[in-house]
C-alpha cells in the first residue's frame, strides 16, 4: 500500500508508456498480471477493491494522458458509467476513485432496474491540467480514448461525467460504438444534468412527504454545495418550491451571483464549503465533489436531511451512514437518487423517448417513499436499505446475455 501512495500518475505513465502502454491490472474473472504492472498488483488489497471484474489502462503517448476503465460488475449487462477527465496527485487517489465510482455505478444501475452493469473511466492528464486542454487537444485526447474503449470490445460503455461534454462523447463515438450521452442531433440524449437535478428534487419532495406530511419545500431552508450543471438546475427547483432560505457556495463567484439574481431575498452566498456545512438548515444538498461527508465534516453538520447529487458523498459509506443515522440526520443514498442522469443516457441505446424520462421521474419519487418506509419499518438507515436492494438486484443476471460482460473482459485482457 505504501507503494501506491508514493507513485504519481506521471511516474506510472513514464514506467509504462514505452514498455507496456496497454495493460490489464486485475480482475476477478481473469488473472492476467503483466510483469510491467507488478507495482500495482496489490490493488486487490485496497479497501475500495470489491471483486472488480476488470481494470484496464493505457498510457497514451500522443495525448499525454493515462486512460483507465474500471469494470465492477457485469451481471446485469455491459458496464456503464461516466468518463471523468481529472488530475490526481497519486495513483492511490486515482485507483480509489475509479474503484469506488464503478461500484457505485453497479449499485445505481441495479436499483434503477437497468440492464446495465457498473463501470467508470478516468482520463488523467500528465504534465498539463484539464484547463490547459485546448479544443484541438481535446479532440486528440478523446479520439485516442475512444480507441482505448474500442479495444475493450464493449465490456465498458462510456458516458459524460466531470469535465466532459456531449461533444467529447461525440469524439469518442468517432472511434467506437460504446458511448452514450452523445448530442441530440446524432441520436443521443444530450446533457443529462437537468434530469439528474429533477430526480434529486423529487427525492426531496418524497422525503418531506414521508417525514413531515408536506407536499413542497415551503418554509424550509436548503443548502447547496456546487452550482454546476446539476446544482444550478436544482437551485431553480427549490426556489420555485417556496423555500424561505437557500444557502449556496461554489468555487466560481459568477455562478453564485447568477443564482442570487434569481431570488435576491431568498438566496444567501456563503464563502466556503466549511461555512455551508456549519449553516443550520433543513436539507443539505452536496452537488460538487465526492467524500464531502467524512470524519471532519460530520461534527460540523447542522442539517436534518442530506439529499444531493454528488457521487460517493460518504468517505466510508457504511460507517459514515451509520454515524449520520445515530445522529438523527437522514441521509438519502447518492446512488439511489442521482440515477436520472444515467437512466437518460443508458436508455439512448434503445432509442430516446422523453416520456420514458417522465415515467422514471415519477418512479424515483415512489421508490424514495418506499425506501424510507421500508428502512423505517426495519429500523435501519436508508443507505443500508438501498445496499440490500442493490445486492439483491445484482444477483439477477441479464435475461439474454448472462455471461457476456465477463467473456468480453477475458477477450480484452488476453489481447494485452
Ligand atoms: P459540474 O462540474 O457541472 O459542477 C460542479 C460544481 O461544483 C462546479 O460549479 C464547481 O465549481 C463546484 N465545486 C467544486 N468543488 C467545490 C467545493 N469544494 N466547494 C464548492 N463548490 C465546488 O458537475 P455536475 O455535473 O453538476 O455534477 C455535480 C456532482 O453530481 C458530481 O459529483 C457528479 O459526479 C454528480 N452527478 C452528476 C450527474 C449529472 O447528470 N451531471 C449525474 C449523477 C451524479
Amino acid at each position: 500500500m505504501q507503494h501506491f501512495a508514493a507513485l504519481t500518475p506521471a511516474d506510472f505513465f513514464q514506467q509504462n508508456v514505452e514498455s507496456q502502454p496497454n495493460g490489464f491490472l486485475c480482475g476477478k474473472t481473469v488473472s492476467v498480471v503483466n510483469p510491467a504492472q507488478t507495482a500495482l498488483s496489490g490493488m486487490e488489497q485496497m479497501p475500495d477493491y470489491d471483486q472488480h471484474e476488470g481494470v484496464f489502462f493505457r498510457a497514451d503517448a500522443e495525448s499525454g494522458c493515462l486512460f483507465f476503465a474500471f469494470i465492477h460488475n457485469t451481471n446485469r449487462g455491459q458496464a456503464q458509467g461516466g468518463t471523468r477527465f481529472y488530475s490526481y496527485n497519486t495513483m492511490l487517489d486515482l485507483l480509489s476513485d475509479g474503484l469506488r465510482l464503478s461500484k457505485a455505478m453497479s449499485e445505481k444501475c441495479a436499483v434503477a432496474g437497468l440492464w446495465w452493469g457498473g463501470g467508470k473511466s478516468i482520463i488523467c492528464p500528465v504534465g498539463f491540467t484539464v484547463k490547459d486542454a485546448t479544443p484541438e487537444k481535446r479532440k486528440v485526447i478523446f479520439a485516442n480514448f475512444g480507441k482505448f474503449i474500442a479495444s475493450l470490445h464493449g465490456a465498458y460503455v462510456a458516458a459524460e461525467d466531470m469535465n466532459t461534454t456531449p461533444e467529447d462523447m461525440q469524439t469518442i463515438l468517432s472511434q467506437n460504438r460504446f458511448v452514450t450521452c452523445i448530442p441530440k442531433q446524432t441520436g443521443g440524449s444530450g446533457n443529462p444534468s437537468p434530469f439528474t437535478a429533477e430526480g434529486v428534487f423529487k427525492s426531496m419532495l418524497a422525503t418531506v412527504a414521508v417525514m413531515e406530511g408536506k407536499s413542497d419545500l415551503s418554509g424550509m431552508r436548503i443548502s447547496i454545495q456546487g452550482l454546476g450543471n446539476v446544482g444550478g438546475a436544482l437551485a431553480r427547483y427549490v426556489i420555485q418550491s417556496g423555500v424561505t432560505k437557500l444557502y449556496i457556495t461554489d468555487l466560481v463567484q459568477e455562478r453564485m451571483e447568477t443564482i442570487k439574481s434569481w431570488a435576491p431575498e431568498v438566496v444567501e452566498i456563503l464563502p466556503s464549503k466549511e461555512s455551508l456545512l456549519q449553516q443550520e438548515c433543513d436539507i443539505f444538498a452536496p452537488c460538487a465533489g465526492g467524500k464531502v461527508i467524512d470524519d471532519q465534516s460530520i461534527p460540523l453538520l447542522r442539517c436534518r436531511y442530506i439529499i444531493g447529487a454528488a457521487n460517493n458523498q460518504l468517505e466510508r459509506s457504511e460507517e459514515h451512514a451509520a454515524q449520520l443515522h445515530q445522529m438523527g440526520i437522514l441521509y438519502l443514498p447518492d446512488f439511489f437518487i442521482n440515477r436520472m442522469g444515467i437512466i437518460n443516457c443508458a436508455n439512448e441505446q434503445y432509442g430516446w423517448l422523453e416520456s420514458t424520462l417522465q415515467e422514471e421521474v415519477v418512479k424515483i419519487y415512489d421508490d424514495t417513499v418506499q425506501l424510507l418506509q421500508e428502512s423505517r419499518r426495519r429500523g435501519i438507515s436508508p443507505q443500508q436499505m438501498a445496499m440490500i436492494q442493490a445486492a439483491e438486484a445484482l444477483t439477477r443476471v441479464h435475461p439474454i446475455w448472462p455471461n457476456r460482460g465477463k467473456q468480453l473482459i477475458q477477450k480484452a485482457a488476453s489481447e494485452r
